[in-house]
């Protein structure tokens, strides 16, 4: 059968027609154990002689698996695994694939935890890193080495959207036997599957665009079941599970992902489009523009370009805030991906302890701003944000 849509999947899938009490929507199963009703069923249980999944909550839920299970099936996976937050699905995996001696490979324009829990924390433990620049891949093939176990990015990245072509990046490393791990928050399934080209591991910050309402946090990572069963097997260790309560909030966000994410890469473009003719405006990073240097990789791999845009005011860091405080629809927080549109300064942000000169060299520049928009009317966004930059 042809594969469905993300529309039907986000509201369908990896679940089953019915639910206990024949209710349509999904129940919470708020409970942190399961019960045996003899020591027989648990020696059967233990010797997988029952078809009864649950033992104890940090070793799964029903709630948490139809999370698991949905975002499989919008990114065609054959497995996934919920987590409490994205950065203890990137933790996790990145812990299960490696051990001392490893050598692991970044972009260097990487989430910023994923780079300092790689290159501070796990070298620590004998596991060394190399980063190389952003969508690069003839610098990564360079930075391979014998001992390279895992290739990290995200696609897109963050603050300037890159996109490294995922079919080449996959086949240079599936030749190497190396993994790869993307991070696919920013695209979401609907703009994006990196499993269906060849990528091994996706994972997503579900506190983003999956759950969607800026209400909850969580991680989901997906791939192949076998790959999927170590990092499950250190999420039992180590304990990061997703609470059945976030995990019936992300399940409920994701069944309107695709009609809210299509919205967001309209308005999105619209606003890309708009700010790159402003004078005040000194440059934008979007994807779905011409002018964006992975735009033709994009275009081939992505069927949207996300709701995210990045620009750059011809303006101090003084008139930059100035402008933020002017717009009256986006609010002023990290994060992205929700209904709200959010706005931010980097330089301001998670750039905020270093000197405007220290910012520059790490390419943040004090004018940066990332406007991350919403479900709002996009006309009614790009009036408010014309009439800030006034
Ligand atoms: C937010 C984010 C994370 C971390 O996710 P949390 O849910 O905040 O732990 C990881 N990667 C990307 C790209 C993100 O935007």
């Amino acid at each position: 059968m042809r594969r469905k849509s993300p529309e039907t999947l986000a509201v369908h899938g990896g679940e089953p027609r019915r639910y206990d009490f024949d209710a349509l929507a999904a129940p919470i199963v708020q409970t942190a154990t399961y019960t045996f009703r003899d020591t027989a069923e648990l020696v059967a249980f233990f010797e997988g002689r029952t078809s009864r999944e649950e033992e104890y909550g940090r070793y799964g839920n029903p709630s948490v698996r139809l999370v698991e299970q949905k975002v499989a099936a919008l990114e065609g996976a054959e497995d996934g695994i919920a987590f409490a937050s994205g950065m203890a699905a990137v933790t996790t995996a990145i812990l299960a694939l490696v051990k001392s001696g490893s050598h692991v490979v970044l972009f260097s324009d990487c989430y910023r935890r994923t780079r300092q829990f790689v290159t501070t924390f796990l070298d620590r433990f004998g596991v060394s890193s190399t980063l190389v620049p952003p969508a690069d891949l003839d610098a990564l093939e360079a930075a391979l080495r014998p001992e390279t176990k895992l290739v990290v990015s995200e696609a897109p990245t963050n603050p300037y959207q890159t996109v490294p072509d995922l079919p080449r990046l996959a086949r240079i490393c599936r030749e190497r036997r190396i993994k790869t791990l993307i991070d696919s928050t920013f695209a979401t399934p609907v703009n994006l599957r990196p499993i269906e080209h060849g990528i091994d591991l996706v994972v997503h910050s579900a506190t983003k665009y999956l759950g969607g309402h800026n209400d909850v946090l969580g991680g989901v990572l997906v791939g192949k079941q076998g790959l999927v069963s170590i990092v499950r097997d250190l999420r039992h260790v180590l304990g990061g599970v997703l609470d059945p309560h976030a995990a019936y909030l992300i399940h409920r966000g994701i069944k309107s992902l695709a009609v809210r994410v299509r919205q967001q890469n309209a308005s999105a473009l619209a606003m890309a489009q708009t700010l790159e003719g402003h004078p005040r405006v000194r440059r934008v990073w979007y994807p779905g523009l011409a002018s964006h240097p992975n735009h033709e990789v994009a275009r081939e791999l992505m069927t949207g370009f996300g709701g995210v845009v990045t620009f750059e005011l011809d303006a101090s860091l003084e008139e930059t805030s100035a402008f933020i405080d002017a717009c009256e629809i986006p609010r002023i927080a990290p994060s992205l991906g929700g209904v709200e549109s959010l706005i931010e300064q980097p330089a301001l942000m998670s750039y905020f302890e270093l000197t405007t000169e220290q910012r520059q060299a790490v390419g943040i520049s004090d004018s940066l701003v990332r406007y991350a928009v919403g479900i709002e009317d996009a006309d009614e966004l790009i009036a408010d944000l014309l009439r800030a930059l006034g």
